[in-house]
């Protein structure tokens, strides 16, 4: 008592002393600073707003030339300096990881503007595809949808024309990507959702042509430079960022306490560890499943053998979501038996067909309510087989088999992604909402698994009724690998030259990915930099945190209490999570 009302005294005096300075603020200022600063970023990137289901902003499309980017540059210098009017020590846990939030989003502001300059070189950031979709899901004024689409819309012939300027040394990878992404967006408006969305309002449809002519010119000019491209008049720049950019690219997307270096490094040693422990299980299950072959003396091919004949217990494709539906609810019983992590039972997970505007990649992802529409569902979208020709079908049901796809299922839905999010949600902290860090999202739906396996979940599988824990794991340790060779192949394709075969020689010989897994990953490490890096890392710095806690704490520890805590942060970067933690 005395001693909290003395430290009372002793910020009181402080505040008012610096106040004297007209300089240094603290967590009640650092409030209302927040709340401005938001409203204030919401101006400036209205489609970001639009997409977290913040839908004051939604007519209004940011013109991408210079003066926008200008207008970027001095939003961020402004708050910088807001920011620098706070003495950090000062303020409490909470606000001291906001602060760093704030800080890290601001001064990639300058890095993405002035050093890694994707305007020039990838055409593909100028679809606005799916904040058309968001636009028409605004609830809060459903009546104002139509007339903020045309506003929007109207803009589109100027937006192309600065894209156009800017594109100044396109990639062919993004360039292709474009084409196909922007083609799609047109046929939104004219004849997909957003034509159906004017149809059914009767309104005039007048700026879906605009629109539709603009689109239309710009992807013409992509065509154009394609295959000026492609046909050796213009020298694309190349996909590969290059170590420097890559590295502080990794810094600021990541913010582990680990640089991209050391994360190779960490990550090579852990896929060949993984290979050692799939090499035990593949010795001992040969027999079972290669009753008839003499034991292949080459390690990973005993591995891969063993695995492809594990893989040929899958479901059938039309069983695909039904044996998603039948698995949550058995999920969902096992965390409440082991008393793993608080669950709430008023916000449901809705399995449905993935809907049409999501590109059609078959697979599996969560649409999750944003800040703004906390009520709304949260969705498992799963990817329709339909289309598949039957040799696709069944390398994709492989890939995806009894196991593999149980472990899917924990990572994106229970007690993975859906689950992480319903807590962040819940999080007093806007700014920790909003910038979720990937690597804390990604390193939690990993950790979800391990500790899955690590409680018995191999006991619990339940094919036929006998128990199937060898096969379990080596399919967990197949999954878990993947995710390790996502940062060695990011890492060495943008820092080191790795070829594509090369690439595709780590995916299939040394990570036993089936073929078509392996060529969709080799596209989206050429289209994307750092965010492969995000699963292992995050995963990383949770589990050997969870390991000093426990060691600490010792007959004390409780699993439970750890992940609650662990998820009420929101999802900043582990660095700050093991900040906050003692101390709350
Ligand atoms: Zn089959
Ligand atoms: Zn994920």
């Amino acid at each position: 008592m005395i001693k909290s009302f003395y430290s009372a005294l002793i910020l009181i005096l402080l505040v008012s002393l610096s106040s004297c300075h007209q300089a240094k603020k603290g967590d009640s200022e650092f409030e209302s600073f927040k709340l401005r600063m938001v409203d204030d970023m919401w101006k400036q990137y209205p489609n970001w707003a639009t997409g977290v289901g913040y839908h004051k902003y939604d007519s209004i499309l940011p013109i991408p030339d210079e003066a926008g980017r200008k207008s970027d540059l001095a939003f961020s210098k402004r708050y910088l300096d807001s920011l620098n009017e706070f003495i950090y020590d000062s303020l409490s846990p909470m606000n001291k990881t906001d602060y760093l939030l704030i800080k890290n989003m601001l001064e990639g502001t300058d890095y993405s503007i002035n050093e890694y300059k994707s305007y020039t070189w990838d055409a593909s950031q100028y679809n606005f595809g799916g904040t058309l979709f968001e636009i028409t899901q605004n609830k809060d004024d459903s009546n104002a949808i139509i007339g903020n689409l045309d506003k929007f819309l109207a803009k589109t012939p100027a937006y192309f024309e600065a894209a156009k300027k800017n594109l100044t040394e396109p990639t062919l990878e993004h360039t292709t990507l474009a084409i196909q992404q922007l083609t799609g967006t047109s046929e939104m408006l004219q004849y997909g959702e957003i034509r159906e969305f004017y149809t059914k309002k009767n309104a005039d449809t007048a700026s879906l042509g605009v629109a539709t002519k603009a689109i239309q010119g710009f992807v013409a000019h992509l065509e154009n430079l394609k295959s000026e491209m492609e046909s050796g008049k213009r020298k694309p720049k190349s996909f590969r960022l290059g170590k420097k950019l890559y590295e502080k690219k990794f810094n600021i997307d990541i913010t582990s306490s680990f640089s991209a270096d050391e994360m190779y490094q960490i990550a090579s040693q852990r896929k060949e560890s993984l290979q050692t422990d799939m090499f035990a299980i593949a010795t001992r299950l040969w027999d079972k499943y290669l009753p008839n072959t003499p034991m292949e003396a080459d390690s990973l091919k005993r591995i891969k053998m063993v695995i492809d004949k594990v893989a040929l217990q899958h479901v059938k494709r039309e069983d695909f979501q039904k044996e998603i539906e039948r698995q949550i609810p058995m999920l969902n019983q096992f965390i409440l038996e082991k008393d793993l992590v608080t669950m709430d039972a008023s916000k449901p997970l809705v399995v449905r067909k993935e809907p049409a505007w999501m590109a059609g990649v078959a697979g599996a992802s969560i649409s999750s309510p944003g800040p703004y529409a906390k009520n709304a569902n949260t969705y498992y979208n799963v990817g329709s087989l339909a289309f598949y020709a039957p040799e696709a079908a069944e390398s994709f049901l492989r890939e995806y088999n009894q196991f593999t796809l149980q472990i899917l299922n924990i990572h994106e839905a229970i007690p993975g992604h859906y689950v992480q999010l319903i807590h962040a949600n819940k999080s007093p902290s806007i700014i920790q909402n909003l910038l979720q860090n990937g690597s804390f999202v990604e390193g939690w739906a990993l950790y979800a698994e391990r500790m899955m396996m690590e409680e018995g979940w191999d006991k619990n599988t339940t094919i036929n009724k006998t128990e199937m824990s060898d096969e379990m794991w080596l399919m967990y340790y197949k999954f878990h690998l993947r995710g390790v060779c996502n940062t060695i192949l990011d890492y060495s394709i943008h820092c080191q030259n790795m070829s594509e075969e090369q690439a595709m020689h780590l995916m299939q010989v040394e990570a036993f990915q089936e073929k078509s897994e392996a060529e969709g990953k080799w596209r989206r490490a050429k289209l994307t930099q750092v965010q492969l890096c995000s699963y292992f890392t995050g995963f990383n710095e949770i589990y050997t945190f969870r390991e000093e806690v426990k060691k600490q704490m010792g007959d004390k520890f409780n699993l439970k209490a750890f992940n609650d805590k662990l998820l009420s942060f929101g999802a900043p970067p582990m660095k700050y999570v093991k900040e906050m933690f003692g101390k709350f």
